[in-house]
């Protein structure tokens, strides 16, 4: 009998899976049919390299994953079943998350290969593998809320509350809520570091008013917030001040806050709130990557 030209289509698929192994590895298993077909006709050509916006970062931070030729490399290599370091893993996963969404790659490539897609798949299979990813906790990660009902609600929370227990699990203060803290507490490199802002020394401006903590949706969507949040906006300012860095950003209110500036517009002292949450997440990832490395 002879075959529709579908069915054709459809053995040939099958046959070269098999032929490349992709079915068997969980890579394999989780990209679609047509994903695992374009990894495979990549010809290496670099034109989307050549296009990323964020290739540049290529020259600051000595991760090769991070150019879109090279990512889909070892997307492939990982998809084939070649066995991959849990170093490379790590690097891959840096690499599809180093991207602005600018779909430049898949406008260029000239085989047709819808980059965009591989990566938005391949950040939630590594998510979904259990790799905690602290980035999903930034405002860079807002693509991925953008894509929440295209999943399922429990996948979606689950790597989030992953993220902020990593964080968490770096702050002896928000672990042990019973110790005593010791005055000063002033870390002067904390400090420092949250000096990285033009704006940010002013918390110590803060004269306690809770007037943030009172405008705040957040805050007041919950009926008891500081089981949910930890600590609430005028708290974080004052631990802040202290130097209580742990505190600081250990609370979840850091990434529950909506960035809605309403705390920032209303504070009487002109402490830039908000700016100040953005900076204390911004130190939470890095002093938490940097502690696990
Ligand atoms: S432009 Fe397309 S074919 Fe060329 S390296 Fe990039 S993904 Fe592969
Ligand atoms: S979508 Fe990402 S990988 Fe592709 S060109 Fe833009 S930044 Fe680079
Ligand atoms: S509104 Fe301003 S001054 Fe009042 S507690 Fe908040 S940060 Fe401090
Ligand atoms: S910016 Fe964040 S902390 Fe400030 S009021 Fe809005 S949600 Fe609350």
């Amino acid at each position: 009998m002879k075959q529709s030209f579908s069915q054709t289509i459809q053995q040939w698929l099958k046959a070269l899976i098999h032929f490349r192994g992709f079915s068997k590895t969980w890579m394999g298993k989780n990209l679609s049919m047509i994903q695992l077909m374009e990894l495979d006709a990549c010809t290496h050509c670099a034109m989307c390299t050549s296009h990323c916006s964020v290739a540049i970062a290529y020259e600051g931070i000595a991760n090769i994953n991070i150019l879109p030729s090279e990512k889909i490399a070892s997307i492939r290599a990982l998809a084939s079943g070649i066995p991959l370091t849990e170093k490379e893993i790590r690097d891959l996963q840096e690499g599809v998350y180093l991207c602005t969404n600018c779909y430049r790659c898949t406008v260029v490539c000239p085989v047709g290969i819808n980059l965009q897609e591989v990566w938005n798949q391949v950040r939630e299979l590594l998510l979904q593998r259990g790799i905690p990813e602290l980035s999903i906790l930034s405002p860079l990660s807002y693509y991925r809320g953008l894509m929440r009902r295209e999943g399922d609600s429990e996948n979606y929370e689950k790597p989030l509350t992953q993220a902020k227990r990593e964080i968490q699990a770096q702050c002896e203060a928000m672990i042990n809520k019973e110790a005593l803290l010791p005055l000063p507490p002033i870390d002067p490199s904390f400090t420092r570091g949250l000096g990285l802002s033009a704006q940010s020394k002013n918390y110590s401006f803060c004269f306690g008013c809770q007037t943030c903590t009172t405008v705040c949706p957040v805050v007041s969507h919950y009926e008891n917030p500081q089981e949910v949040l930890g600590l609430l906006p005028h708290q974080i300012m004052h631990a802040a001040g202290l130097g209580l860095k742990d505190l600081a950003i250990g609370s979840n209110m850091l990434w529950d806050c909506l960035t809605c500036y309403r705390c920032q517009e209303q504070c009487p002292r002109g402490v830039p709130v908000t700016d100040i949450l953005y900076e204390l997440k911004t130190i939470a990832i890095k002093s938490t990557k940097e502690k696990k490395l």
